[in-house]
């Protein structure tokens, strides 16, 4: 597989016209596989649901007219076999579909004995193992050839992003699966189209395998995800822009680790900032209740607990009780 592998295209089909202008601005600037949802998940009611099988025949304009690959996404059993019999080329599974194993299933029967590839989203929430059981019962029901997609996870504080990504998955499915290629969605991580290109940097800067990003002839004008779409022309120059480094040379592997480290710095720093936001949250209770803020107890049974806990993942415990006796005083200061 040619790294990165790129797809794009809008988040929905939702013209004639807007999926043929699209597609042919991206095919040429070297797109060759086009994304168009029909049937749209949305998380509330009253949003655009989609065209449905009514723009099959836009993409398969896509295919004859362009050349060009097409790939929707797929929920239902119904959604798999209109999707089949039009000839699309690549399906993919969205992330709230990902998270219904009973959807899966009758997902995995219906594709089963069709050679088609599927992208498989990471479930929304942050649970590997759905992530995996859903490609398993694809891979039960004769499907090879697989993708993941990390498109990040929604959490309660959103900030930065509109889903966080969360590295440490994907890195971990890398581990257990080392052949399984890795895609990532930027747009659904960043939500913003600004946050595209750096998000697509990381990805390739991780070790991932390709991209899916979602470009719109008219971005602001889009009937969903209208701020995460970028023109054709913003793809193009982002694409340029992207730093691929290939090899395995030790400065390269030395890169990679390098990145690693940082999506882990980068997770043990929103673990501390939710840490102090408690330990707020638990001084403003003791204040309501008259009790004081150090609970000499409390504070030996946690350094203990994590020492030994520590200690069982081959860490020193004099560095986990330094650790600790540091998170600890910022936590008094924080309820002050
Ligand atoms: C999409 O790719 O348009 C989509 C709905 O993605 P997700 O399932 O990741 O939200
Ligand atoms: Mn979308």
């Amino acid at each position: 597989m040619a790294r990165p592998l790129l797809i794009a295209g809008p988040c929905s089909a939702e013209t004639e016209a807007q999926v043929m202008t699209t597609a042919r601005a991206l095919r040429g600037e070297g797109i060759t596989l086009f994304r168009a949802g029909l049937w749209k998940p949305r998380t509330r009611p009253g949003s655009f649901e989609g065209v449905g099988e009514v723009g099959l025949p836009w993409l398969q304009r896509v295919q004859h007219e362009l050349g060009m690959k097409v790939a929707t996404e797929v929920a239902t059993a119904a959604h798999v076999e209109a999707a089949l019999s039009a000839g699309i080329d690549l399906l993919w599974i969205g992330a709230r579909t990902v998270a219904n194993p009973f959807a899966m299933q009758d997902i995995a029967e219906a594709l089963s004995g069709h050679d088609v590839p599927v992208l498989v989203k990471n479930p929304v929430s942050p649970d590997i193992n759905l992530w995996i059981g859903a490609m398993q019962r694809l891979y039960a029901a004769g499907i090879r050839r697989m993708a993941a997609v990390h498109r990040g996870i929604p959490t309660y504080e959103q900030q930065t992003y509109r889903n966080t990504p969360l590295w440490q998955l994907p890195i971990e499915l890398r581990r257990r699966f080392p052949t399984l290629p890795i895609l990532v969605d930027p747009s659904h991580i960043g939500g913003k189209r600004e946050l595209v290109a750096p998000l697509a940097q990381r990805a390739l800067d991780l070790g991932f395998d390709g991209l899916i990003i979602e470009s719109h002839c008219c971005p602001e004008k889009a009937w969903s995800d209208a701020a995460q779409q970028v023109t054709p022309q913003e793809l193009a120059t982002i694409v340029k822009g992207l730093r691929l480094r290939q090899g395995t040379s030790e400065s390269e592997d030395l890169r990679l680790m390098r990145s690693e480290i940082d999506a882990c710095d980068e997770a043990l720093l929103s673990t501390l900032a939710r840490r102090m936001q408690i330990s707020r949250e638990i001084g403003a209770y003791k204040h309501a209740h008259g009790i004081s803020i150090v609970q000499q107890e409390r504070y030996n049974t946690i350094v203990e607990r994590c020492c030994a806990a520590g200690e069982a993942q081959g860490l020193d415990a004099a560095f986990v009780r330094r650790i600790f006796e540091t998170i600890h005083e910022e936590s008094v200061n924080q309820q002050e």
